[in-house]
């Protein structure tokens, strides 16, 4: 059986991007392997957060996770924390990925953009290292992400490769997979930008109420003309729609192109509206009951100590290879 493993930042408010392109997905793919999806804490430290802020984000990502279909009783879901094997590799990793490919990176120049190079912390530059350990301790080959984090997949990659030339058949090659449609929900104020749970503009938030996402989509900024096309570059908001709609309703784009013509943006948009509000109807009162039902906190644990005996091995293996005694 494959591993499968990914993961969400518990940074801030779950957004329709991290659904469409990670949280479904996730519970779409995971009975195709043995697989592992946890709550990436650790990294959600590389920018400032409040303790208390954290805590509740961690604690909505699993309830998000479960809500979404994730089934305890198949997939490992755990908190990176709650497992030290991820960042002793980490120490031992951080060797083998050089500062120049680190900082041409997307996610670091994107985030660090407006921070003084002297206050950018080493956790946010690093990344990359902690998340090639994530997928690696579990011999993960499947990493079910957006198309921001294949970057980050491909690095983890080259560290594959440039580990195993040097000591043999250690790590397992692992490789990103994207859904077909939906891996970059762009902003719903600017599309031209990556709809981010912490840039809160555009955002539609899976803690929206169902009118306040009615609202934000029929708000959404769209293009000059009237027609419903998917046109990346002349109709980027209409396109960001019709992605929406195409991924929760299964609709090609030429089939949402059909339905529309010789209808306007406001027709089309309460169509997105109403696709939005299906899916998230039952999802939300879903995430209500887990919430309600005080399972998270065993679910949590019981995932820790499966994940921790797995990777145990993996990073046992690779203190072995790499020479440090009595290992
Ligand atoms: P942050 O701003 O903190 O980086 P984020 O919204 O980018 O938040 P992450 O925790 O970094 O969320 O990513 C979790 C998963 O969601 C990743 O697989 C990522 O690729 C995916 N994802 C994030 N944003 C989008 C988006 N707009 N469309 C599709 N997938 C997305
Ligand atoms: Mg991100």
């Amino acid at each position: 059986m494959e591993r499968i493993l990914s993961g969400i930042k518990p940074t801030g408010q779950l957004t329709l991007g991290n659904y469409i392109g990670a949280l479904k997905n996730f519970s779409k793919v995971q009975y195709e392997g043995e697989t592992f999806i946890f709550i990436a804490d650790l990294h959600a430290l590389t920018l400032p957060i409040d303790p208390e802020v954290l805590r509740n984000n961690s604690r909505d990502v699993a309830a998000y996770y479960i809500a979404a279909g994730l089934d305890p009783k198949h997939t490992t879901i755990f908190l990176q924390s709650d497992n030290p094997s991820h960042s002793e590799l980490a120490i031992i990793l951080q060797n083998y990925l050089y500062m120049g490919e680190l900082s041409r990176m997307t996610q670091f120049k994107d985030k660090s953009q407006k921070m003084k190079e002297e206050a950018i912390g080493l956790g946010l530059f690093a990344y990359p290292v902690l998340m090639a350990s994530d997928i690696v301790i579990y011999d993960a080959k499947r990493i079910p992400v957006g198309e921001d984090q294949v970057q980050h997949v491909e690095l983890a990659r080259d560290l594959v490769k440039r580990f195993n030339n040097r000591y043999g058949d250690v790590l397992v090659m692992p490789k990103a997979e994207m859904v077909k449609v939906g891996a970059r929900i762009m902003s719903l104020s600017d599309p031209t930008k990556k709809m981010s749970k912490s840039d809160p503009k555009g955002d539609i938030y899976l803690s929206d109420s169902l009118e306040v996402m009615r609202k934000k989509i029929m708000s959404a900024v769209t293009d000059m003309g009237r027609e419903i096309k998917y046109d990346v570059e002349n109709k980027p908001g209409i396109s960001n729609l019709m992605t929406i709609l195409s991924s929760l309703t299964g609709k090609s784009f030429q089939e949402i192109e059909n339905e529309f013509v010789g209808k306007g943006y406001g027709d089309f948009k309460r169509a997105v509206a109403d696709a939005v509000i299906n899916e998230m109807t039952p999802f939300k009162a879903r995430y209500e009951e887990v919430i309600k039902s005080g399972e998270i906190d065993k679910i949590l644990a019981d995932g820790a100590s499966r994940a921790r005996k797995v990777s145990e091995l993996t990073l046992k293996r690779v203190q072995k290879a790499i020479g440090l005694y009595n290992k």
